[in-house]
């Protein structure tokens, strides 16, 4: 940050008075410029078909950042919106699936890169879903077929990971997590 959001002067970078880290501060109206961290609201689309068996949907991406990987759909939360909200409006917009009965599930802390995720499971009302400008493909994939080495996002490869493992126990726990920078590494 360069200039100030209020009145347009140069900022600085210093503590200021009574606080304990560094802020970009106005040289002229003193405007204190708090940077904090974004919330990452999404879904886990969940299709069941007539046989039963359970596909999740997924996004091929087509935009920056991770052009080209496939994700759960997620975006940035705005303003004036709950997470759930969000979640919903992200997942109609990544993919224009039909989706209902949205339940807390994943909260990934990635400090990092200044973000919390949060993912929600959803149940599909069908499968209609289409191509949108943000997503070049979207497709159900069952939890044998799911690109493992093409997925954009270490928290969308975790969220996948545990929900496999909680379709085995039957039941869907609220848990968090950090997820850091060695994840992938990891894997
Ligand atoms: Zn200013």
């Amino acid at each position: 940050m360069k200039f100030c959001s209020q009145c347009g002067n140069k900022v600085t970078l210093k503590i200021p008075d009574g606080d304990n880290r560094p802020r970009y501060v106005c040289q002229v109206c003193s405007f204190i410029h708090y940077q904090n961290p974004n919330v990452v609201v999404g879904t886990l689309p969940i299709f069941v078909e007539k046989s039963g068996v359970l596909k999740v949907l997924l996004c091929l991406r087509d935009i920056e950042p991770r052009l080209g990987y496939w994700t759960l759909p997620a975006g940035f939360l705005e303003n004036n919106e709950t997470s759930l909200e969000g979640a919903l409006r992200e997942t109609v917009e990544e993919s224009c699936a039909n989706i209902s009965n949205l339940s807390l599930y994943r909260v990934f802390n990635v400090a990092h890169t200044n973000q919390i995720h949060m993912f929600f499971r959803a149940d599909m009302l069908d499968d209609q879903f289409s191509t949108t400008s943000e997503s070049s493909d979207v497709r159900l994939f069952g939890f044998d077929e799911i690109p493992w080495s093409r997925l954009a996002f270490p928290t969308v490869h975790k969220a996948l990971k545990d929900f496999i493992e909680d379709l085995k126990k039957g039941h869907f726990p609220v848990e968090m997590s950090d997820i850091d920078e060695s994840y992938w590494r990891r894997m």
